[in-house]
């Protein structure tokens, strides 16, 4: 037999299919989904098995293939087609695509940087010789010291391919003989033997419970490691390593079963629909779109119920930052034991075996978020994705996947609806439901009757601010106080962390740089820095102007530590809790600072738009925008559609039980028409008015769009190559197709890299998929010029 491999290998990255032979001795083990170590040039490299054939198209003899990896292939059969079709979709190489199928530890290489134990290292606290995972650093200061060992001679990378998951292993201790035995055992010990009575005595009386783990017997028993020793030499017990799973929901074992709501009509006739589908294994998408509160929640969880008693599976997507606690204990609650949870605050072993429960078929449902689309469930037969609109869904490195696109792969393959959920769809998915691609569902209603709260804009070109800064008006910090007065609490929203965006010569009007990216650097008050959001890099806070030595100087601007310090002063007394990146960086500090909130113990949460969705407090009666213009004039063609979604989505979280709700939106554009329709949370007439101004633009959803982007350390070979790459186009296309740019990117340069793109755009073109396959294999080439290309299909954000 003959396996047909996909090999890793970096430098030569391609989508070519490689032969080996399967030895006789490997024939049981080497399936469709296999990961298998094979003979590459002198190397022995790690690869996928794609397909199995009994004879070779290829006339030379065929090397053998050495080993494989795992006792079951970790991909399944219909993972492997799945990474052919988007290989075709998205230009991204195979192996790049199969990779991101498994849990991270389960990949590959990794680089790994190897450091001697010598002074220099000692005095970084997490080198300490050891040598460090490259792929798993996440701290900037980290990475950024990384690099500078390794420009130092002592240090160096090597790039190592093993299996860095690990299995749990748990001692088990069973019983080797029979109750008689056990019994004339006890009589003939003494008095004085007490741990060894109770022992016996246990095994008499519960030698049903048995095999029992190391850690019941020592914390049941009270028996020592030494007693359960002699247990075992004296042959009462026998000893066996099993593996045991690490339990991402341990601690919700024991909650109380809640009782299922009964749906109202709308929510009733959306499900009945649903269910239709599921009971009669038709692949169709659904639209449901529901208002903030209309109970969507509850009917993925009907029809997740209804997929499990026709013995089918289900996989539900949330956007990892919904993924809250109280979320999965919803979820956790109705369906028990059989739930898998993905997500990144998990460790890296919980996930690989939350992973592996699903690959051995011991889960019905699994939630998860944007990645657990990969999972290998078998037998679904639903398939949710909640928050459909969220941009995270789409994967902005490589592989540029799209979820979305991803789940209706996967509903047609198993014969199965999908439902996509949200208050504000997407307009891509809006308008398939209307061209009746989709299936419109909609709910008007707030499930609990609660009214939807109300909203008022605040115009800041004509307002009295509160303080000596131009942050906060005097009417919101009126309302704030007023709700604190009353022990109610109050979320405040700015899309912007730090304390001001730029320092600013007001000598010379110089603007502090970044060194490697073309933008200004942020002051941080809590590190006493200026920050670059893109690379990380850091310096001092400048006294006096870099250019002129002026100490005229400013900091402009504003950012959440700004004003939570103005909130310090205005608000004396107040409590406060601020969630930005900056404050939520070491795990669990999330979930800490949401029960914190939930507590009551602190009146005010102030964050990015972090805090925009999914939260669900009660005691919340006041939410506040402080600038809802920041995203507004980015010039990200659906720059509209996302304000309206994170103004009404934020709007959402005022109010949501018996106390009324309010929301003030501080704004200098009240005239525009994405906060004035969020103002009255009109999704329809804003549906109809953006289709307008899309249509005008020749804008998705009338248009697809391709971004290329090209990116090299000199600035004229960015923009060379990207003018050859239209060129190419033009040539080979119709002119039905627009071609804009090459241009410089919004951002024109990032950790010293010059970014240039082009974006085209086109309603049917037969051609372009080749012609783009073909530039990605011309990147290959212009590697070797220090020349990256990045080919982003359908891409959320044109920058
Ligand atoms: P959405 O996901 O649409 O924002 P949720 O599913 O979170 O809304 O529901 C909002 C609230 O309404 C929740 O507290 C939920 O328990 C409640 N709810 C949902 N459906 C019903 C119903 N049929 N009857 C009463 N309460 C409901
Ligand atoms: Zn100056
Ligand atoms: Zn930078």
């Amino acid at each position: 037999m003959i396996a047909q491999v996909i090999v890793d290998v970096a430098a030569k990255q391609t989508d070519r299919i490689f032969e080996y032979h399967i030895p006789a001795e490997l024939e049981k083990d080497v399936k469709i989904g296999s990961r298998v170590i094979v003979p590459f040039g002198r190397r022995k490299v790690q690869g996928f098995v794609v397909g199995i054939e009994e004879k070779s198209q290829f006339k030379g003899k065929l090397k053998d293939l050495l080993v494989t990896v795992d006792e079951m292939p970790p991909l399944t059969p219909e993972l492997i087609k799945l990474s052919e079709n988007l290989a075709q979709n998205i230009f991204s190489y195979r192996i790049t695509i199969l990779q991101a199928m498994l849990p991270w530890v389960m990949r590959a290489g990794y680089r790994k940087l190897l450091v001697p134990a010598n002074e220099k290292a000692k005095q970084i606290p997490f080198f300490q010789g050891d040598p460090v995972d490259l792929s798993k650093m996440t701290d900037l200061k980290q990475i950024k010291k990384a690099h500078q060992l390794l420009k130092s001679d002592d240090a160096k990378i090597e790039y190592v391919v093993e299996n860095r998951a690990k299995e749990k292993k748990e001692n088990q201790y069973e019983l080797t003989l029979d109750s008689a035995e056990y019994t004339k055992i006890y009589n003939t010990l003494r008095q004085n033997a007490v741990k060894q009575k109770q022992l016996i005595m246990d095994i008499i009386e519960n030698k049903d419970d048995y095999p029992k783990s190391q850690s019941s017997l020592i914390k049941g028993l009270g028996l020592s490691t030494a007693s359960l020793n002699s247990a075992v030499e004296k042959g009462w017990l026998k000893r066996k390593a099993v593996e045991v799973y690490r339990n991402p929901l341990a601690g919700f074992e024991d909650e109380e079963k809640p009782v299922p709501v009964t749906l109202n009509d709308e929510q009733q006739t959306a499900l009945n629909q649903i269910n239709k589908a599921i009971d009669q294994h038709k692949a169709e998408t659904f639209l449901l779109e529901g208002i903030t509160g209309s109970g969507k929640t509850e009917v993925y969880l009907h029809a997740i119920g209804q997929a499990l008693a026709q013995g089918r599976n289900a996989l539900m997507l949330v956007p990892e930052i919904s993924l809250t606690p109280q979320m999965v204990k919803q979820v956790k609650a109705r369906f028990g034991d059989k739930v898998a949870v993905l997500h990144s605050a998990l460790s890296e072993g919980e996930k690989y075996d939350e992973w592996r429960r699903i690959r051995r078929g011991e889960i019905q449902v699994v939630v998860g978020a944007r990645s657990a689309v990969f999972v290998p469930l078998d037998n679904i037969g639903l398939i949710v994705i909640d928050e459909e609109h969220e941009s995270s869904y789409k994967q902005e490195s490589n592989p540029r996947y799209n979820a979305k696109n991803v789940a209706i792969w996967r509903s047609k393959y198993h014969h199965c609806p999908l439902v996509l959920g949200s208050a504000t769809p997407s307009l891509g998915s809006r308008a398939r439901a209307q061209k009746d691609v989709y299936h419109l569902l909609r709910l008007t209603k707030r499930a609990n009757h609660k009214k939807l709260p109300k909203v008022n804009l605040i115009d800041l070109k004509h307002v009295q601010f509160a303080g000596g800064q131009f942050d906060l008006s005097v009417e919101l910090v009126d309302a704030i106080k007023k709700r604190l007065e009353k022990k109610e609490q109050v979320i405040l929203m700015l899309n912007r962390r730090g304390f001001a965006n730029f320092m600013l010569c007001r000598e010379c009007g110089f603007v502090l740089k970044c060194p490697n990216c073309d933008v200004s650097l942020n002051l941080h008050k809590d590190t006493n820095s200026m920050q670059c959001h893109y690379c990380g890099h850091t310096e001092p806070i400048p006294t006096r102007c870099p250019n002129c030595q002026s100490s005229k100087i400013r900091f402009v601007g504003t950012g959440t530590q700004k004003v939570q310090e103005e909130l310090d002063e205005l608000l004396p007394g107040a409590r406060i809790l601020r969630m930005d990146v900056d404050t939520t960086r070491r795990k669990g500090s999330y979930k800490r600072i949401l029960d914190s909130f939930g507590n009551h113990e602190a009146d005010i949460l102030l964050g990015t738009q972090m805090i925009a969705k999914g939260l669900d407090f009660p005691n919340v009666t006041l939410v506040g925008v402080i600038n809802a213009d920041t995203g507004l004039w980015l010039s990200d063609y659906n720059a509209s559609e996302k304000t309206f979604e994170l103004l009404t989505q934020v709007a959402g979280r005022a109010g949501r039980a018996d106390k009324e709700g309010e929301v003030l939106i501080q704004t200098y554009n009240p005239e525009h028409y994405a906060i004035q329709l969020a103002q009255t949370q009109d999704y329809e007439r804003f549906y109809g008015y953006e289709m307008h101004m899309r249509h005008a633009g020749n804008y998705p959803p009338y248009f697809y769009t391709v971004l290329i982007s090209v990116a090299a350390k000199k600035e004229q070979n960015a923009a060379r190559e990207a003018f050859k790459i239209k060129r190419y186009l033009l040539q080979h296309l119709n002119n039905q197709v627009i071609i804009l740019g090459p241009s410089p990117s919004a951002i024109s340069r990032v950790k010293n890299q010059y970014y240039y793109q082009i974006l085209v755009k086109y309603k049917k073109e037969p051609n372009l998929n080749k012609l783009l396959h073909h530039v990605q294999d011309s990147a290959q080439e212009a590697k070797k010029y220090g020349l990256s290309i990045f080919i982003d299909n359908e891409p959320e954000r044109i920058m």
